[in-house]
């Protein structure tokens, strides 16, 4: 097994993925996709980078010349590909078209601007657009040993963020300047970047993606931080944990209990075989028998890797059976208001059962 996160096999995989649904080749512009196959985090630029994966050949990499060094130095550049520059004066999706004849059906990546989709259909009329994510979403899905050692690793970060919150949490400061420090955090803690930083105070944190704002945070006033941002790797982080200056009120301590049996239920509910939705029922089902039903309304979690929110989702409806090495969110939340809350860690899908990728105490943080 590879201990590498973008191995070389990768395009390889890619071309059978596509010859197996019957395409005809794959276009990848800068993005996760782009990302998985070849280690490259291109700048999403109005000039065309665009890896070429066709059905049948070799994968090529289409950079604008501007671009090249930047592709050379990418893990992209020691991939073995034929890297193919082209001149501000070329129109590189005719480019693309000339090496791709007969193709009659083509997968565009699922967040490839429109701008470049059209101008590859008005270059290849013959060629049928379809959603690239349908090839790569049972690959991205399983995550490799590097990439769950890589979720690790970002979920080891994120933790030491929240192990820092209950000193930058004062009664007197808002949301807004908490969620500043956090995000300074998110980045002396590892992080490339900083995704998002939920602070939601009292009512705000009964409204689950609430934005930070002026609110002072008051003693006995639950606070729902949920925090998340992109390591050099690549991937993501994402965790929630709650806290309080001072005491919380009696009805908050009541259903956060139950919150905190209804998350546990639903990382225990998780092994290979499992739908998703089972996973989310299990959740769902202690919040319901304990009367807090309708102040649980969306999903349970979310797949997580070079995207924050990717396949699978965990939500009634997908059956589709966990497997091991897919990596999600276990996030149930109850919002009563005048406060909520939420708990959210990333597990993994192992052999036997899971493993969480968050090691912070679930448990209310009550700061004194
Ligand atoms: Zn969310
Ligand atoms: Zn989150
Ligand atoms: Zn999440």
């Amino acid at each position: 097994m590879t201990t590498e996160l973008y191995p070389r096999e990768r395009p390889g995989l890619v071309r059978d993925a596509a010859a197996e649904a019957g395409l005809g080749a794959v276009l990848l512009t800068p993005g996760p996709d782009l990302r998985y196959v070849t280690g490259y985090d291109a700048k999403e630029l109005e000039r065309l980078t665009c890896l070429v994966v066709p059905a049948e050949g070799e994968a090529f990499l289409v950079v604008p010349r501007l671009e090249l060094p930047a592709a050379q130095e990418s893990p992209a550049g020691s991939l073995g590909l034929e890297l193919v520059p082209w001149d501000e004066t070329d129109d590189p999706y005719e480019l693309v078209a000339r090496r791709l004849p007969g193709v009659r059906t083509v997968g565009v990546a699922d967040r490839m601007w429109a701008m470049m989709a059209l101008r590859f259909r008005a270059a290849m009329p013959d060629a049928e657009q379809v959603a690239a994510g349908s090839v790569l979403r049972g690959l991205r899905m399983r995550k490799s040993a590097a990439e769950v050692a890589a979720l690790r690793e970002a979920g080891a970060a994120i933790d030491r963020v929240h192990r820092r919150v209950p000193q930058i949490i004062k009664p007197g400061r808002t949301e807004r300047e908490v969620a500043r420090d956090i995000g300074d955090a998110i980045l002396d803690e590892g992080h490339a970047r900083v995704d998002f930083v939920i602070v939601g105070a009292g009512p705000n944190g009964a409204n689950p993606h609430a934005e930070p704002s002026d609110r002072v945070i008051r003693p006995g006033e639950p606070v729902v931080v949920d925090i998340g941002g992109t390591m050099p790797s690549g991937y993501c982080s994402d965790s929630t944990r709650n806290y309080c200056v001072g005491e919380p009120p009696a009805e908050y301590r009541a259903y956060y209990a139950v919150l905190e049996e209804a998350q546990r239920a639903a990382r225990e509910a998780v092994r290979p075989g499992v739908a998703p939705e089972a996973v989310d029922a299990a959740a769902r089902d202690v919040i319901e028998a304990a009367g807090y039903g309708e102040h649980f309304f969306h999903r349970t979690g979310h797949g997580i890797g070079l995207e924050t929110h990717e396949e699978p989702y965990i939500v009634a409806g997908n059956r589709e059976p966990l497997e091991p090495g897919m990596a999600f969110s276990v996030e149930p939340g109850i919002y009563p208001g005048p406060h909520g809350a939420r708990i959210e860690d990333i597990v993994v899908c192992t052999e036997d059962g899971h493993e969480a990728v968050n090691a912070t105490e679930r448990g209310l943080v009550v700061i004194e």
